[in-house]
């Protein structure tokens, strides 16, 4: 065998003749590179904080829309998708102070975009003119907690487009995505997908808020748990609430990247995942290595088991039943 790096290049196919779309998570401009174009599907989050971080003021229209066209050029043929800005909790901007007590409870992603609309219609016009050529352009929109806020957001995006057709501009529709991140976004999750062309689960944040539990703590780390049974009760409903909606359901949280999530996240229903590349072997190689049809009967094991460890043991055991004993992780995470 070509061993893991050759699972990399391979359709991410179950046993039993399913392909879920794999695509790549990225911030950085070296994590995505033309080359993965043949291991990945496309772009299924790209975090747009990152090069608003790593300045020392709010990039302009024009700058963003080079940074911007550069990834949808990237990956000229695939879905590319671009997150609104998502700062605030911990990631914060020198340029943009924000002092709380409670950042992750408090001015945070959409809600910042929503307060400051010349944030936000500068990011969303440099998007979409990014678009113009490539036409590829994904538009996903965090922390998103209420039917109010996604329908803001979509005015504000349909008014960006709105002032480039005025300039003359031809400016293709982009599909639009809510990310599933917040609790009461799960009880929306019907209603939100009908507004929407996908749903993308922030695994990251939902396990934070859901459990709550800082996932940047140590303290309580051990209490941070994607195999908690109120986390995959979550993952049920908003799977089923995106497909009664006809929407197809993502994750593109770390849970995504985690080789015994995987078989969960298989198991509920999900349509696919956006990856880490550095997961990519192991996460293919798991797809690859299962049914649909068994990976759904350990979901309904664990619904059943409800205790976080004794899931992680029975999904190692999977693992290693499966041969691949070498993506078991040593110590609970
Ligand atoms: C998440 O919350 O799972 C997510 C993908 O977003 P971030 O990690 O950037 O908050
Ligand atoms: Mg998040």
């Amino acid at each position: 065998s070509e061993g893991l790096l050759g699972e990399a290049m391979k359709p991410a196919t179950t046993k039993d003749g399913l392909t879920l779309p794999i695509y790549a998570n990225g911030g950085l401009k070296s994590d995505l590179l033309p080359n993965q174009q043949a291991l990945v599907d496309g772009v299924g989050l790209y975090r747009t904080e990152v090069p608003f971080m790593v300045r020392e003021h709010f990039p302009g229209e024009a700058e963003q829309t080079e940074i911007y066209a550069s990834i949808l050029r990237t990956f000229p043929n695939q879905p590319v998708t671009l997150r609104t800005l998502d700062v605030g909790g911990d990631k914060s901007l020198s340029y943009f102070p924000i002092e709380e007590d409670n950042p992750f409870l408090g001015y945070r992603g959409i809600r910042i975009s929503l307060d400051h609309p010349e944030i936000f219609m500068t990011q969303l016009r440099a998007m979409l003119r990014a678009s113009i050529e490539t036409q590829n352009l994904h538009v996903l929109f965090p922390m998103i907690s209420s039917m109010q806020e996604l329908n803001e957001s979509l005015e504000l995006l349909q008014r960006a487009r709105t002032e480039l057709q005025e300039e003359g501009l031809d400016i293709p529709s982009p599909r639009t995505g809510v990310m599933i991140e917040v609790p009461s976004a799960v009880y929306l999750a019907e209603q939100l997908a009908r507004k929407v062309d996908f749903l993308s689960v922030g695994t990251n944040d939902l396990i934070q808020y859901l459990l709550a539990v800082d996932r940047n703590n140590a303290r309580v780390a051990d209490l941070y748990d994607e195999n908690h049974p109120a986390v995959l009760c979550a993952l049920k409903m908003i799977v089923e609430g995106g497909h009664k909606a006809g929407k197809s359901v993502s994750i593109c949280g770390e849970m995504a990247s985690e080789a015994t999530s995987v078989l969960l996240l298989l198991g509920v229903g999900v349509d696919s995942l956006s990856v880490s590349m550095a997961s990519l072997p192991s996460i293919k190689w798991v797809i690859r290595s299962f049914t649909r049809v068994r990976a759904q009967e350990l979901f309904e094991r664990a619904m059943e088991i409800q205790e976080p460890g004794e899931i992680r043991k029975m999904l190692d055991k999977a693992l290693v039943d499966a041969g691949l004993g070498a993506l078991v992780r040593a110590g609970k995470h």
